[in-house]
């Protein structure tokens, strides 16, 4: 029941496009609710938006639209205005929306029942500030690009306390199953995901505030 377009991570519920290459775009997550589509990012550019314009009208999925939006970068957010109200409802951070000025604020967990129970939640994140993620059914939880980390004069660092909080964070999600973003493996176990961040993290030097790679 899906175009050829759609990787399929649940059988009818949980699909994605793959990220790509100029322009950036990031992965798009569609999950299929009862009364409304649910999209996690809405990638960037022409052929992300073709690719997401054919599964939308050739699939079945509700025409009313979630969008909820990881973090600011044009990769995520890009294609947002092809979007109109009244029929897209859209959640994120804060931050993301200074870039997006439209739609609703996430500041708390923050449950939604549409056939599927999604559970919103500020994620704290070295890459991006005012970072959301989504976790679905208790099982599938899609992170965006919140678990990489930021450029600070040309060095890949982490921030000590914020990775901290970001690996209390996730542990706490009940989630089995962790959707990276621009990854060649989109769902990795969430147990791998922590631990490679825990490694991460072990690296912290005493008063420096930076975890340097
Ligand atoms: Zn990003």
């Amino acid at each position: 029941m899906t175009g050829s377009s759609l990787t399929t991570i649940q059988q009818n519920c949980i699909y994605s496009i793959k990220a790509g290459e100029e322009p950036l775009s990031a992965d798009i997550g569609i999950i299929r609710g009862k009364k409304n589509t649910l999209l996690f990012d809405v990638g960037n550019g022409e052929k992300a938006r073709s690719l997401l314009q054919n599964a939308l009208s050739t699939d079945s999925f509700p025409s009313s639209i979630i969008i909820v939006l990881s973090h600011f970068h044009p990769d995520h957010i890009g294609n947002l205005s092809y979007f109109n109200a009244p029929e897209t409802t859209i959640f994120q951070g804060e931050n993301t929306y200074k870039y997006t000025n439209c739609g609703k604020i996430v500041t708390r967990d923050l449950y939604l029942e549409d056939g599927n129970r999604y559970h919103l939640f500020p994620l704290p994140s070295s890459h991006a500030k005012g970072s959301l993620g989504l976790e679905i059914n208790e099982e599938y939880a899609f992170l965006g690009d919140a678990t990489y980390a930021s450029r600070k004069n040309g060095i890949v660092v982490y921030n000590a306390q914020i990775l901290l909080e970001e690996i209390k964070t996730l542990n706490a999600l009940k989630a089995r199953y962790f959707l990276l973003s621009h990854q060649e493996q989109f769902v990795q176990e969430k147990q791998s995901v922590l631990e490679q961040l825990q490694e991460i993290y072990s690296h912290r030097k005493k008063d420096r505030p930076y975890i340097e790679l």
